[in-house]
C-alpha cells in the first residue's frame, strides 16, 4: 500500500503572492503551491491536502486554529501515515507547542513547516522545506513512523516542535532549538538522531481541545515599576502568568516587587518562571535574586521556551485540575518540552 500523507495548509509566506496594489504579501490558494512543486508527483506517495478558508497569516492565529488543526488530524488520523502542516513562521513555535500537548498518544509524524520566501519566488526555501517535510512525515521502518511526534522542519534541521523558537527573520534558518538536540539533520541523507526522538505510543490517539487563555506574560526589565507589574498581575480573570526573568531565573529583590508577586500567588495566580535567555535553565536558589521567588511559590519553568510555556499553561488550565496538580505538571516534562 502506498504511504499516505495529509497536507494541512493553514497559510503563511510559503503560499503567499504579492498584492499588486500595495506590494504586501497575501495568502494564496493551495493549487498555486502544487504548481510550483511538480516534483511532489515523483514521491509515489498518496498526497492529499486540506486548505484553510480563509488562509491565515500566522500573526493572526489564535487557539481556535490550534483546535481546528488538532480536529483535522483527529478526523483523518486512521487514513494517513503522516501529517504535514504548512504554517506561517511567525507563530509556528506556539502552534507546534500547543499541538504537542493537545495530541494524546500521537504515534505518527506531525511535521510543521513553512518558508521565509514564497514558493513562487526564484530563491524560495519553500520547495525544499515542503519536499523534506513530506519525506520525513512518510519515513518509517517496518510501517512504524521514524518520528512519531510534533516537530518543525526548517532549512536543514528537524526539531522537536515544543523546543523551537523563531530566532531569525531574515535567513532561511528561521528556527532553532537551543535546549534540545536536533531530531534530524538534512543533507544528502536525512540523519535521524533516534536517541532523542520520542518513543512510540501504544495508547489510543485522541485530542484534548480544552484550553484556557486567561494568562499573561510579565517580562522583567531594569526599571520596571510597580504600576506595570500590578497592572499585569491584576488583570481580571488572570489565572497564570509567564514571568520572563533574567539568566537563571533572577528578578529584582525590591520588597514591592516580591510583595506584588506574593500577593498574586496568594490570590491563586500561578507564576511560571521562564528565563529570557534562549539557552540554559531557570535554577531558583542559585542566586540571592531568586531565593525569595522560590520561597513565595513561584514555579520553575526550567529550560522551557516562552512559546511552550504559554501553550502548556493554556492546556493545563483548560483541564479540570487543582492548582497543586497544575504546578506539579508545570514543573516536569509532559511532552518533552523541558528537561526535568
Ligand atoms: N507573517 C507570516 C506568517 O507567519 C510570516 C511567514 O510565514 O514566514 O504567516
Amino acid at each position: 500500500m502506498k504511504t499516505s500523507i495529509l497536507i494541512i495548509y493553514t497559510g503563511g509566506t510559503i503560499g503567499m503572492v504579492k498584492d499588486p496594489d500595495n506590494g504586501s504579501l497575501k495568502p494564496f490558494d493551495f493549487d498555486h503551491i502544487l504548481k510550483q512543486v511538480p516534483e511532489l508527483n515523483d514521491f509515489g506517495f498518496e498526497l492529499s491536502s486540506i486548505a484553510f478558508d480563509p488562509l491565515i497569516d500566522s500573526s493572526n492565529l489564535n487557539p481556535e486554529v490550534w483546535i481546528k488543526i488538532a480536529s483535522l488530524i483527529k478526523e483523518n488520523y486512521e487514513k494517513y501515515d503522516g501529517f504535514v502542516v504548512l504554517h506561517g513562521t511567525d507563530t509556528m513555535s506556539y502552534s507546534a507547542s500547543a499541538l504537542s500537548f493537545m495530541l494524546e498518544n500521537l504515534d505518527k509524524p506531525v511535521v510543521l513547516t513553512g518558508s521565509q520566501l514564497p514558493i513562487g519566488m526564484l530563491r524560495t526555501d519553500g520547495k525544499e522545506n515542503l519536499i523534506t517535510a513530506i519525506e520525513i512525515a512518510a519515513d518509517n521502518k517496518n510501517g512504524k513512523a521514524l518520528v512519531p511526534e510534533v516537530c518543525v522542519l526548517f532549512e536543514n534541521k528537524l526539531f522537536r516542535g515544543n523546543r523551537t523558537t523563531k530566532h531569525n527573520a531574515e535567513y532561511f534558518n528561521a528556527f532553532y532549538s537551543y535546549n534540545y538536540p536536533d531530531l534530524a539533520k538534512v543533507g544528502i541523507n536525512i540523519h535521524y538522531n533516534h536517541a532523542v526522538i520520542r518513543n512510540h505510543s501504544e495508547g489510543m490517539f485522541s485530542i484534548n481541545t480544552n484550553l484556557d487563555t486567561n494568562i499573561a506574560i510579565l517580562k522583567i526589565f531594569p526599571g520596571i515599576n510597580k504600576q506595570t507589574v500590578d497592572a499585569i498581575l491584576n488583570i481580571e480573570g488572570l489565572r497564570a502568568v509567564v514571568m520572563e526573568t533574567y539568566g537563571a531565573g533572577n528578578a529584582p529583590t525590591d520588597a514591592w516587587f516580591v510583595d506584588s508577586i506574593k500577593e498574586a500567588i496568594g490570590r491563586g495566580v500561578i507564576v511560571y518562571n521562564v528565563t529570557q535567555c534562549p539557552s540554559g535553565s531557570v535554577d531558583m536558589g542559585l542566586y540571592e535574586t531568586s531565593v525569595e521567588l522560590r520561597n513565595i511559590g513561584v514555579v520553575s519553568g526550567h529550560d522551557i521556551t516562552t512559546e511552550a510555556a504559554i501553550a502548556k499553561l493554556m492546556f493545563l488550565l483548560g483541564q479540570e485540575l487543582d492548582s497543586d496538580k497544575i504546578k506539579f505538571f508545570l514543573n516536569k516534562s509532559i511532552k518533552g518540552e523541558l528537561c526535568q
